[in-house]
């Protein structure tokens, strides 16, 4: 018998709290907005975790990278509150220079022993071709969080009590196993989206076809217009485990 027939794909809207971690301040809009934003209009607490803080997210050499993480600061916390967030965290890290896994293993685990989320969303860091460090090192370190917060003598800073993550959500993946209707929410993630104005100098028309294109093709089939496709994981299959490829 399969294990996926055997546990079952977790469902995200059985958690009263989510964490959504976010490498740059338009991660979690651009690839589970439509989701956030309907999870929480089930009243589902959403907490929002942003490791960098986007200073080097512009073509333009005359904005000065202080102003810059200045303004995307400003836009992400009009744009999480738009889609529902309560709670906004920073870890503060420059944009492109996260820490080695180990140190960010331990910040995010401090956060997630803080917050005590049923759920974590985070980008997929086993992207194929996914090239930018701050991505592929925010995914693994947010999944090893998960996977050792609930063990007491795994260190975390700060230091807090332990606590496990049930699920694990990955956006942006190949490998969906979960597409959730966001026909609802829909212009509201595209609102939030663009709330990110410094992101989109020139080019929204082309940025907001791609994701609409998408969002269409995720949901064909399914008997609704638009999704988001995610893979959700029960945290215990991240670590020593063959099936959690084809879960
Ligand atoms: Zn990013």
């Amino acid at each position: 018998m399969p294990l996926k027939d055997f546990l079952g794909v977790p469902r995200l809207d059985r958690a009263k709290r989510v964490l959504c971690v976010q490498p740059h301040p338009d991660d979690n809009e651009l690839g589970a907005g439509g989701t956030i934003a309907w999870l929480a209009s089930l009243d589902i607490e959403i907490v929002y975790l942003t490791v960098t803080d986007g200073s080097i997210g512009t073509q333009d050499p005359s904005i000065s990278p202080e102003r810059l993480a200045e303004t995307r600061r400003g836009e992400a916390e009009r744009s999480a509150r738009h889609l529902g967030a309560s709670q906004l965290l920073w870890l503060g890290y420059r944009d492109g220079d996260v820490p080695e896994e180990r140190e960010l293993t331990a910040r995010i685990m401090g956060v997630i022993r803080q917050v005590k989320p049923d759920a974590v969303l985070v980008p997929d860091p086993w992207l194929p071709y996914e090239a930018h460090r701050d991505h592929r090192l925010t995914g693994l370190a947010t999944a090893a969080a998960c996977i050792l917060g609930g063990f007491p003598h795994a260190r975390s800073g700060p230091e807090a009590p332990p606590h496990s993550v049930p699920m694990v959500g990955f956006y942006c993946t190949t490998r969906p196993n979960t597409w959730i209707n966001v026909d609802a929410t829909w212009s509201r993630k595209m609102e939030a989206v663009r709330m990110h104005a410094s992101q989109f100098p020139e080019g929204w028309a082309m940025i907001s076809m791609y994701l609409d294109m998408k969002a269409r093709e995720f949901a064909q089939g399914r008997g609704f217009t638009r999704a988001e496709a995610l893979k959700v994981l029960p945290t215990i299959l991240l670590h020593f485990n063959v099936d959690s490829e084809g879960y």
